[in-house]
């Protein structure tokens, strides 16, 4: 597992003021990401604060050396991919370099001050281009809570605590932060009607979910043992799986993997790397007892003594009243990366485990992240009961699903003792009207 270095120093400073104390981008996080200055060109950037220091100008202007230097320049053509393929040795190289840039008294500051950006003023496109996009469905009391709406006498089915569960989901509409999508259509049968009919989905949900970027990829017919599976993962990501209910219901229970999820998917667009993800690992939480123990191949045990992120995650509904008023979003959960039920490492090893190649820029969800209790459930479906118990919102309005012009918002926190906090930035769209 990843050793802490002095890029992880909690008194760690940035001249960049503003980052400082920043509860996303403080000099420890320093996340990888495409962004666009007005009427530029997209390039890759590193998040430091409120600012965006850009990578490629980093290289013209020799302000990086050896390993490092070959990462910003893989870094080219407005995706980060060939970034993200040459794996953890570049990267970390980079991450030393950059902060050796930007610490407070680094040498470079006068020179690196012209090549930031602010990041108010850019546009934030996807870091790289996704090959494949996969949504696991690793969270156990999710699967729990659906499964009980659906199936109340057998919520899980019988390969769940064996088989992390996925299916391949849709790349093309994956969208960065910010991008507004339409309400889809699709066929919906409510309870009560005979045959189903055509129109705008009247149960539109989100699902709270950690992404997961790959790294260096696997070649066909070679699966990625568990023990190195860590090796492929190249960040983290917040992921809204945006999910049409009804569409969902009808067309197949209860995972649903087609037009029922296919219309959009938000990310964040910052890439969070594991290096700064390293002071928030702690250990797999032991599985209930009962449970099998997972099959030999999903099981390593420097995975299971780290290989779970503490990592808060919130859930924020801003609608068009509460905007209007200059209300704040309002809280609708609050859970924790470290409920997922089979850890990252776990999902690469069992998605290859077939044989099926990997690619630099593969996406994966984790599936949806609720906790134990009624305030950390990651999708209204659990939150109302499929509908059935509407949310009451602070200001006197209620929710059963989102409404158009609602607004749903992702945050995450990752704190622990003896580390500097970070975030992972904004994961935040709007329903357009059908
Ligand atoms: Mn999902």
């Amino acid at each position: 597992m990843i050793e802490l270095d002095s890029t992880h120093d909690p008194a760690l400073q940035s001249w960049v003021t503003n980052a400082n104390n920043h509860p996303d981008f403080p000099i420890q996080n320093l996340p990888l990401g495409v962004f666009a200055p007005l009427n530029g060109e997209r390039r890759a950037g590193v998040a430091i604060g409120d600012h965006i220091l850009d990578l490629a100008a980093c290289a013209v202007h020799g302000l990086l050396a050896g390993d490092a230097l070959r990462a910003a320049q893989a870094a080219q053509g407005g995706t980060l991919n060939a970034l993200l393929a040459l794996g953890a040795r570049p990267r970390r190289a980079l991450r030393l370099a950059l902060v050796g840039i930007l610490a407070r008294g680094s040498a470079a500051e006068p020179q690196a001050e012209a090549l930031l950006h602010d990041a108010g003023a850019c546009t934030l496109h996807l870091p790289a281009l996704i090959g494949d996009y996969t949504d696991f469905y690793a969270g156990l009391h999710h699967a729990m809570a659906v499964g009980k709406l659906f199936r109340p006498d057998a919520p899980l089915l019988p390969n769940y605590k064996y088989v992390p569960i996925g299916y391949h989901g849709r790349a093309s509409s994956v969208v960065p932060s910010g991008v507004p999508f339409r309400r889809p259509s699709g066929q919906r049968k409510p309870a009560g009607q005979a045959e189903p009919d055509f129109g705008p989905c009247r149960n539109l949900d989100y699902e709270l979910e950690l992404g997961i970027w790959i790294g260096p990829g696997n070649e066909p017919g070679a699966p990625i043992p568990i023990g190195s599976a860590c090796e492929h993962i190249a960040g983290f990501c917040l992921l809204n799986d945006w999910s049409a209910r009804d569409v969902q219901a009808w067309e197949y229970q209860p995972l649903g993997p087609f037009l029922g999820k296919s219309f959009a998917t938000t990310i964040s667009p910052w890439i969070v790397t594991p290096e700064a993800l390293a002071p928030f690992r702690i250990a797999q939480a032991a599985r209930p007892e009962g449970d099998p123990r997972p099959l030999p191949y999903l099981w390593d045990d420097a995975d299971q003594q780290a290989g779970a992120l503490n990592l808060v995650l919130e859930v924020l509904l801003l609608t068009p009243r509460m905007r209007e008023a200059g209300d704040e979003p309002h809280r609708l959960s609050r859970g924790n990366a470290r409920d997922a039920y089979w850890t990252v490492s776990q999902l690469v090893a069992h998605h290859s485990s077939n044989g099926c190649n990997l690619r630099p820029g593969d996406l994966f969800g984790s599936g949806t992240l609720s906790g134990p209790t009624p305030d950390s459930l990651g999708s209204l479906l659990e939150l109302t009961e499929s509908g059935r118990k509407p949310l009451a919102l602070p200001n006197g309005e209620t929710r059963r699903f989102l409404e158009d012009g609602d607004e749903i918002l992702f945050r995450a926190r990752a704190e622990a003792p003896g580390a500097a906090s970070i975030g992972f930035g904004s994961c935040r769209a709007v329903v357009l009207p059908n």
